[in-house]
């Protein structure tokens, strides 16, 4: 064990279950020696989280869906009243309407627009903010992002919109920030087979596809997300905010496959 987060508290929102990629980034912080508390949303998720909360010595694991406006601002008390402050943040919370992560971005609904921005974009604002309130030694958050963002994607959708926008806020969250010391990254992950990646159409494909064409010819593990997430929340990084990290084996590089790749 080295001592990167030792003494180090936080809060840790967006696992489902043991192949979450916040999953992967709570067992790389608590292999450092962080301490953390973990949000589930709703009672079925939370008999998954609980038991892998205690196996990492969390006893602190509290409900919040963060279209509940009073179930985040009660995660925050709570933290505030166990802990006094926290150090760091993990938001890894995202979720569309899955018949909307299929076919055309132009079919998108205003309901299912607006729902898929409060939870997968605003929801970071909203926690950054509560986070940063008790961050009061300074500290670091990260969300989780992907390169649908930036570059289309058959069937990501509204969810590359999303993305868009929470890679924007995670710019000027770090500029409101930065001054007192919190410093605020995305890491924009690789194809993981998680539930939230099962929701989007054809996702097998493009797994199968990154796996063939990205630089490193292979997808990325929750377990190297978990190690660029330690990167971003310790002080191994405390020159860096408002970036988005790529972890994606390379494939963001990539303007076409290698005709080797193609041919086989
Ligand atoms: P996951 O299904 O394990 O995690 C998604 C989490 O979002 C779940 O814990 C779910 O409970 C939570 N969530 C959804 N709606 C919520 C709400 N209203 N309130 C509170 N929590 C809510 O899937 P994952 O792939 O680990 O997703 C984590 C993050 O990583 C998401 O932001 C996702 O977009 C992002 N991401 C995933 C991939 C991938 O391929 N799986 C790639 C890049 C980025």
């Amino acid at each position: 064990k080295s001592g990167l987060m030792l003494g180090r508290r936080g809060l840790v929102m967006g696992v489902a279950n043991n192949h979450s990629i916040a999953w992967g980034i709570a067992k790389a912080l608590a292999a450092h020696g962080a301490q953390m508390a973990f949000t589930y949303q709703g009672e079925a998720l939370g008999k998954r989280v609980k038991p892998l909360a205690e196996s990492i010595g969390s006893d602190l694991v509290l409900p919040c869906d963060v279209e509940d406006l009073a179930s985040v601002d009660g995660v925050f008390q709570r933290l505030g009243e166990a802990w006094g402050g926290i150090d760091f943040l993990v938001h890894a919370i995202a979720f569309s309407d899955k018949n909307e992560l299929k076919g055309r971005y132009a079919d998108t609904t205003r309901e299912n627009f607006a729902r898929t921005m409060t939870i997968s974009c605003f929801s970071f604002t909203e926690v950054a903010k509560r986070a940063a309130a008790l961050m009061t030694h300074g500290g670091a958050m990260v969300t989780l992002t992907y390169g649908g963002s930036t570059r289309v994607m058959p069937n990501y959708n509204v969810m590359g919109v999303a993305k868009a926008a929470l890679e924007a806020s995670v710019r000027y969250l770090a500029a409101d920030f930065g001054p007192q010391g919190v410093r605020v990254n995305a890491i924009s992950a690789g194809p993981v087979r998680t539930l939230a990646g099962a929701g989007i159409t054809d996702a097998r494909l493009m797994f199968n596809y990154q796996q063939r064409h990205a630089p490193l010819r292979r997808t990325v593990s929750i377990e190297e997300v978990g190690g660029a997430a330690l990167y971003l929340l310790s002080d191994l990084s405390t020159g860096v905010t408002g970036d988005i990290h790529f972890v994606d084996s390379g494939y963001n590089i990539i303007s076409m496959p290698h005709p080797a790749a193609l041919k086989t």
